[in-house]
C-alpha cells in the first residue's frame, strides 16, 4: 500500500499560501473523505509518479485535455521550438491561422473561429454573442451539466422543471441567476414546457451533446435533434459546450459522431494540448455579432497564444493519425468488460457508462441518463472505491461525477494491472 507522506507535507505547505491548497477546487479529496491530494512530480505517458515516488496509471488525464498522455515528445517538441522563438507577441501569428484551419476542417460547424484561454472564457462568450445576436436574454441550460465558472452557468437546477435558476456559488447575482432556466438532461418534455412558459426571452440553449460533467452520458435517440428543431422554432440558437467531448470519442466533436450541428461551439482541454485554451466559434453571421466586426466585445491577451497553437496542432496531428481512436474504443471496452465482470464476481452494486476511451462507474445499480440519477449513486461507495485505488497505484478524479479518461498510450498492460488492482480493491475493502 502507497504512503503519502512527503504529499501530506507539501499540502501543509501548500494550505498555508494557496487558498485551500490547491488551485482548482476538484482537485481537493474533500469529496472522498478529506486527505492530501497527491503530490505529482513527473508524467510520463499514460503513467505519472508522484513526490512520495509512488506510480499510478493515470486515467484523470488532467480532467480530459491529457489524451496524448503526460509528456508527449511531439507536443513537448512544439512548444520547446515555439518557446525558443518568443512566447507570446500580442501580434498575429500563422500558427494561430493553421490551427483554426485544422479545428474547422474537423468541425465544419465553426465557420469563424475565435481563440480563448479556458473552456469557461470559451462558453462565456458563446453566451454573450447569443445574447448579441438574438437580443434576447436568457438562457436554458440541463440541470448538473458544469459549464465553467462564470456567472451565468453557476446556476442550479430549480427544484422542479422549467423553474428559473437560483445562484449555485455565492457571490453571483439573484438577478443573474434569473437569467437561468435549467431542466434535466434527456427530458423533452419538460424542455418543450420551458420553451413554450420563457418562449421569446430566451437567447440560447447550452448544451454538452454527450455530458462529461456528471459522468459520461449519452442523448436518449432523437433528443438533441429535437432540442435543435424547437429551439430554432422558437428563434433560439443552440450553443454545444463540447470543451470536453471534442476529441474525445473521435476527430472532430461529439456534433460531428451524433450528427447534428449547433449555432455556436466551445472547446476547451483536448484542443490544447495540455496547455492553457479555449476556442469558441460557429455560423459565420452569428460570430459577425463580435468585435472587431460587430457589437460584442472578447479580447484576450493571451488569446492565440503561440506556445498552445503549437501544443494543439501537434496533439490533433496526433490524434488524426489511422487507428488512434480505434485502438481507444478496443481497450476501452475492454476495461468496461472486465469491471463488469468484477462488479458481478463480487456482487457491487454499480453499473457504467462508457463510451470510447471515457467510462464512468455509479454505485447504483439503475442507468444512469440524468443527473438526479448520478447524484443518488453511493457517494460512500465510490469514496471507498477511490482510495482504495489511490493507495494502490490508480488515479481516478476524487469525485462520484467524474469520467474516466483513456490516452493513445494506454496498453493493454495497463488496463489488466487497473482490473488486478480494481479486484484488490473489491476483494479486500467492499
Ligand atoms: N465546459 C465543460 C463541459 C467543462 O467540462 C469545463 C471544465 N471541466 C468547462 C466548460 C470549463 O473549462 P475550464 O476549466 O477550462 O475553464
Amino acid at each position: 500500500m502507497y504512503s503519502h507522506e512527503k504529499s501530506q507535507t507539501l499540502q501543509t505547505q501548500a494550505e498555508d499560501v494557496i487558498l485551500g491548497g490547491v488551485n482548482s477546487p476538484s482537485r481537493s479529496y474533500k469529496a472522498v473523505g478529506g486527505g492530501a491530494p497527491v503530490v505529482m512530480d513527473r508524467g510520463e505517458g499514460a503513467h505519472f509518479y508522484d513526490v512520495d515516488g509512488n506510480r499510478y496509471i493515470d486515467y484523470l488525464a488532467a480532467y480530459g485535455p491529457i489524451i496524448t498522455g503526460h509528456a508527449h515528445p511531439r507536443i513537448h517538441e512544439a512548444i520547446a521550438e515555439q518557446s525558443s522563438k518568443g512566447i507570446l507577441y500580442g501580434a498575429p501569428t500563422e500558427l494561430e491561422i493553421d490551427f483554426a484551419n485544422k479545428i474547422r476542417d474537423a468541425i465544419p460547424s465553426l465557420e469563424r473561429v475565435r481563440f480563448v484561454n479556458s473552456g469557461t472564457e470559451a462558453v462565456m462568450t458563446t453566451i454573450r454573442v447569443a445574447r448579441a445576436y438574438t437580443s434576447r436574454n436568457k438562457i436554458l441550460k440541463f440541470e448538473g451539466c458544469y459549464h465553467g465558472h462564470s456567472d451565468l452557468v453557476l446556476v442550479a437546477a430549480g427544484s422542479g422543471p422549467s423553474q428559473l435558476g437560483t445562484p449555485d456559488s455565492a457571490g453571483v447575482p439573484k438577478g443573474v441567476a434569473e437569467d437561468v432556466i435549467t431542466v434535466p438532461f434527456n427530458d423533452l418534455e419538460d424542455f418543450k414546457t420551458a420553451i413554450s412558459h420563457f418562449g421569446d426571452e430566451i437567447a440560447a440553449v447550452l448544451v454538452e451533446p454527450i455530458v462529461g460533467n456528471f459522468g459520461i452520458v449519452e442523448p436518449m435517440e432523437g433528443f438533441l435533434e429535437a432540442v435543435n428543431e424547437i429551439a430554432h422554432d422558437n428563434g433560439s440558437l443552440v450553443i454545444y459546450d463540447e470543451v470536453i467531448t471534442a476529441f474525445r470519442f473521435m476527430y472532430g466533436g461529439a456534433q460531428n459522431l451524433l450528427g447534428v450541428e449547433p449555432d455556436l461551439t466551445a472547446l476547451g482541454k483536448i484542443i490544447g494540448g495540455g496547455t492553457p485554451i479555449g476556442a469558441y466559434g460557429g455560423r459565420r453571421d452569428i460570430m459577425e455579432s463580435v468585435a472587431p466586426l460587430g457589437p460584442a466585445y472578447q479580447a484576450g491577451t493571451m488569446a492565440g497564444n503561440p506556445l498552445s497553437m503549437a501544443a494543439g496542432i501537434a496533439c490533433l496531428e496526433v490524434l488524426e493519425k489511422p487507428g488512434v481512436y480505434s485502438e481507444m474504443e478496443r481497450l476501452g471496452g475492454m476495461l468496461e468488460d472486465g469491471l463488469i465482470e468484477l462488479i458481478n464476481k463480487y456482487s457491487i452494486k454499480a453499473t457504467i457508462n462508457r463510451l470510447v476511451g471515457a467510462l464512468t462507474i455509479y454505485f447504483t445499480d439503475e442507468t444512469v441518463t440524468n443527473y438526479t440519477m448520478a447524484e443518488a449513486s453511493d457517494g460512500e461507495q465510490f469514496a471507498k472505491f477511490f482510495n482504495g485505488l489511490i493507495r494502490r497505484g490508480i488515479n481516478i478524479a476524487p469525485s462520484k461525477y467524474e469520467a474516466w479518461f483513456l490516452t493513445t498510450e494506454h496498453t493493454e498492460e495497463d488496463i489488466k494491472e487497473t482490473l488486478s488492482i480494481v479486484e484488490d480493491v473489491f476483494k479486500n475493502e467492499f
